[in-house]
């Protein structure tokens, strides 16, 4: 299925680049993190062809466009190091039945090549996008109470821009967002097994919430928001920076961040499809599940307080 769309999206020939066999999130990201995307980079061929996929994906699911945009695509601008910058987040919709919204975000785009080099981005963050359209599919046959919004967004290596732009344009009021759950490389343990959490200090239900899901899944839950050494990260990464929930944060929205952290194939060419932790993967994309409807029931009680 999956395959068959890459090739009608692509008009390419004929690949072994997915197979019917494979959980329909490992077909993804082998879609995203395909030579032919050419790693994605803002502005650039493969990002576009990327963003056709992902808009035939939201459609599939059931996915509708934001009222306050025509279609899926976001287009915005920025200056980056005194240059213009043109980026599109892909966003769109489940509706609930309260007017709350939690936005699950992953970042789409990734550093795209550097002359014959291609720096898929399997892990970084093909793999977070994937989740996201899993999790999209599921909330659609189970339902849910608080509106969802899905945000592929563009240009998160230049600084969060495609995340910031989403935040500033209103397209949902800010006050009206309960939280940011924001996937960022779920599918690469890098030798240990276990989930950074970043957020845990961010709602006062949140170090439960975790702990829940901790017990129910046997994956390690790294809750990162103290000042300490986490994993094989330095102790100055303040890891509630490194991606787009910061940009919800800086607004004072609470957040989640699900994420392996750094490790020896990030940002480099060697981040590709065939290096990803089938197993670990499918175990971390199952555990989002479980963020996305725990924080929907949490979303859903917070709603009916005045
Ligand atoms: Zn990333």
């Amino acid at each position: 299925m999956k395959l068959s769309l890459l090739i009608a999206v692509l008009g390419i020939g004929c690949c072994a680049l997915a197979s019917a066999s494979e959980p329909v999130w490992v077909q993804d990201l082998n879609v995203l993190a395909d030579d032919m995307m050419e790693g994605r980079e803002v502005g650039s061929k493969g990002s576009k062809r990327s963003r056709e996929y992902l808009i035939q994906r939201y459609a599939e699911i059931g996915i509708e466009p934001l009222p306050a945009l025509n279609n899926y695509g976001q287009p915005f601008s920025a200056i980056r190091k005194n240059k213009p910058l043109a980026g599109t987040n892909v966003v769109g919709q489940l509706k609930g039945e309260l007017e709350r919204y939690i936005i699950v975000s992953a970042h789409y785009d990734h550093i795209g090549r550097k002359g014959r080099r291609i720096f898929n981005g399997a892990d970084d963050n093909a793999s977070g996008v994937a989740a996201m359209l899993y999790l999209a599919a599921q909330s659609q046959q189970s339902g849910r109470q608080c509106h969802q919004v899905f945000l592929a967004s563009d240009a998160e290596e230049h600084g969060l821009l495609g995340a910031r732009a989403f935040v500033a344009s209103d397209v949902v009021a800010a006050k009206s967002i309960f939280v940011n759950l924001n996937l960022d490389m779920l599918s690469q343990p890098g030798g240990r097994k276990e989930v950074l959490v970043s957020g845990n200090l961010s709602h006062p239900a949140f170090n439960g919430l975790i702990k829940d899901i901790e017990l129910a899944s046997n994956m390690p839950m790294i809750a990162t928001d103290e000042k300490r050494r986490v994993g094989r990260y330095p102790s100055l990464t303040d890891r509630r920076k490194v991606s787009d929930h910061a940009a919800f944060a800086e607004q004072g929205i609470p957040f989640l961040f699900l994420g392996v952290g750094r490790h020896n194939y990030y940002h480099t060419p060697r981040d590709t499809a065939s290096r990803v932790n089938q197993s670990f993967y499918g175990e971390t994309v199952a555990i989002a599940w479980q963020y996305l409807q725990k924080l929907d029931a949490l979303c859903a009680q917070a709603a009916e307080q005045p």
